[in-house]
């Protein structure tokens, strides 16, 4: 199965509440061969109306850092822990990251990227659940077959200025993928 009938396999997914609130699936975009793939947390509201992810404030912070190391949305696929937007932005529950878990495994085996880019702790948890990103962000980590590099999330950078180099920083580790 190629990603496109994947995504179009999953559209109609009822497999935990967030189906109840959600508008559409937001299964991810970008490039299907792509070297680089990002999972961050969860779809927003924008999100969940457009059916893209990051197109909201964090997403164009996201484009910002894509192009600092001269990438952009077509040349990376782009993914979250959860396909369906939490009501009212919440947190994703532990249950709904589990449920949704086996997508993105799917998806990962399909785009065989070359390194998995965790936005957030969720994301880092997934591979790592006891790791706290304080420690490990900007680093390349193995988790059996899979180089993973950990970044705090971008939304951080958009409450805090000053995280804005250390984002900068991080991300430039992710030139030898390019
Ligand atoms: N948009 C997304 O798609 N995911 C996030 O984690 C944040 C914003």
């Amino acid at each position: 199965m190629n990603l496109k009938e994947f995504h179009k396999s999953i559209k109609n997914c009822t497999k935990c509440v967030l189906s109840e609130s959600r508008k559409q699936v937001v299964p991810g975009a970008g490039n299907n061969k792509a070297n680089i793939m990002f999972i961050g947390e969860a779809p927003g509201k924008k999100e969940d109306e457009q059916g893209i992810p990051f197109v909201g404030a964090a997403g164009k912070f996201l484009d910002e850092m894509l192009k600092s190391i001269n990438l952009n949305r077509e040349d990376v696929f782009i993914a979250n822990t959860v396909k369906c937007r939490p009501p009212k932005n919440r947190d994703p529950q532990d249950i709904e990251i589990q449920t949704c878990l086996p997508y993105l495994k799917k998806q990962i085996a399909i785009i065989k990227p070359k390194v998995i880019v965790t936005l957030g702790r969720f994301s880092l948890n997934l591979f790592f659940p006891e790791v706290q990103i304080s420690k490990v962000h900007g680093k390349i980590l193995k988790k059996d077959s899979l180089c993973i590099l950990s970044l705090y999330h971008p939304a951080a950078a958009l409450y805090n200025g000053a995280m804005r180099d250390v984002h900068f920083k991080d991300f430039s580790v992710l030139r030898q993928f390019c």
